[in-house]
């Protein structure tokens, strides 16, 4: 079986949750890497609908095992309010759910600190989700945060109280209230007693399963433009969302991997501050955010909508290592009559193809775009390549030419029958027997 890394390749919300559903039946494990629970999937799972936050979407296939690895944030109380809705749900979670002992502990008040510093950027903010991501991430570096493992420590308030300080004070003058360290503590200790089941050295069982020969899908978060170290700085999130993060944030060594499958929304969306060459300021982005439904599962807010952005999307590409991509939500573009893509940045006269290090370039930066015809005609539920008209089928082969990777899943719609398999000789080979079995989840 494969070790296969899933992965947005723009600002996220590509549509990654409804492709690694899919792919699901023909791997032994998901896990997931980095980030938090300010990722959102949106899972439709049958009649039921489904938005997790921190537990991969995996969880909704019986035979799944599911790991947080030890690359993410997890709070015990967000943990804990999808375990309740899945468990409500009849979804049995029990021997198949996995948390890293080495995965960090975001502490609920985090969240306030994280408010407190966007309040104080004023409008230089990040665009955070405010739920405390980046403070968690930042005292994980500065060596003072908790991890999962530490929750039943017998100096857990020995190693708290540093942490507590530092972010008293930082509460204090953002006027927000501080809970005492007592009672941070004993929140960590009632959260340890129900995390007990669930934590486990999850990097030594994921290389045990690969031994005896299972198959895991490691899935991203965010997505690769928001990449810590690769993605448009400042306006990043606090993890590495690329394909390198699958190894540091899970414990597994980069030799396991045998692919990396790149998930490619057929428009970009963006969602809070940061640099966006192709965004639709006018009724054409009115026109992608409405029919592409573009607001965030996690917070509600519209999302930003442009045109595909094929410089981006192609230093995505080479930095991930990406051979295949899963094309999503083809479908929203269906009315167009005209489909313009952009394939080169003009900064200060001068036309690069090539990913501007500083945002305040690509904050300059003038889109050059290449206009493609639309197809005005409808593509959900195209099984076959050749189901889908000849415009569609164009466009789909300019993305691959310029990307220099083959589209091996076309989704036209949410739902898992509205997905278009191209098989060949890589898909068959990283999907192995597991290839009939996502067929048949699409055929139904
Ligand atoms: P993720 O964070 O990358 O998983 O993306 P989200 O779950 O936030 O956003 C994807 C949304 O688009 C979900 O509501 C999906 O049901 C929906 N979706 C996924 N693929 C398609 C598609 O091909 N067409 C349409 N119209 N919607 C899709």
């Amino acid at each position: 079986m494969s070790q296969l890394i899933v992965l947005g390749l723009q600002w996220g919300d590509e549509g990654k949750g409804k492709i690694v559903d899919l792919l699901c039946p023909a791997f032994d494990v998901v896990a997931r890497y980095q980030g938090g629970h300010n990722a959102g999937h949106t899972v439709r799972f049958g009649d039921r609908h489904f938005a997790l936050h921190l537990i991969p979407s995996g969880i909704l296939h019986e035979q799944t095992r599911c790991v947080l690895g030890n690359g993410m944030v997890i709070n015990p109380e967000a943990f804990f309010s999808e375990l309740d809705d899945l468990e409500a749900s009849g979804v049995e979670v029990e021997g198949r759910l996995f948390i890293s002992e080495r995965a960090h502990v975001l502490l609920p008040l985090y969240a306030a600190v994280d408010q407190a510093r966007e309040r104080q950027l004023g409008e230089q903010a990040i665009g955070t989700t405010s739920r405390g991501i980046g403070p968690a991430y930042e005292n994980r570096a500065s060596r003072a945060g908790i991890r999962m493992c530490d929750l039943r420590s017998d100096d857990l308030e020995a190693r708290l109280r540093p942490l507590h300080a530092r972010l008293a004070n930082e509460l204090r003058s953002a006027e927000a209230e501080v809970p005492s360290l007592e009672s941070l503590a004993a929140d960590c200790r009632e959260w340890a007693a129900r995390l007990e089941p669930y934590v486990a050295d999850t990097g030594a069982l994921l290389q045990a399963w690969m031994a005896e020969g299972k198959g895991a899908l490691f899935e991203g978060a965010q997505g690769a433009l928001l990449d810590l170290d690769h993605g448009t700085y400042p306006f990043v999130t606090s993890s590495n969302s690329t394909a390198g993060g699958a190894c540091t944030g899970t414990g597994i060594p980069p030799t396991a991997i045998d692919g990396v499958m790149g998930v490619l929304k057929a428009y970009t969306s963006r969602v809070g501050g940061g640099p966006f060459v192709t965004e639709l300021e006018d009724e054409t982005g009115e026109f992608l955010r409405r029919r592409g439904n573009e607001f965030g599962t996690t917070t509600g807010r519209p999302r930003r909508c442009g045109w595909l952005d094929l410089v981006a999307s192609r230093y995505a590409c080479r930095l991930n290592g990406v051979a295949s991509i899963a094309l999503t939500k083809l479908d929203v573009l269906d009315e167009l009559a005209e489909i313009p893509v952009c394939v080169g940045y003009r900064i200060d006269d001068q036309v690069t193809c090539e990913m501007p290090a500083r945002s305040e370039d690509l904050e300059r930066a003038e889109p050059v775009y290449e206009v493609l015809p639309g197809w005005q005609e409808e593509t959900a539920g195209a099984l076959e390549f050749d189901d889908l008209p000849e415009r569609a089928r164009r466009y789909v082969q300019y993305v691959e030419e310029r990307l220099d990777a083959a589209v091996h899943i076309i989704s036209t719609g949410p739902r898992r029958e509205e997905t278009c398999l191209r098989r060949d000789g890589w898909l068959d080979g990283i999907l192995g027997e597991g290839l009939s079995r996502v067929a048949t989840a699409i055929r139904g």
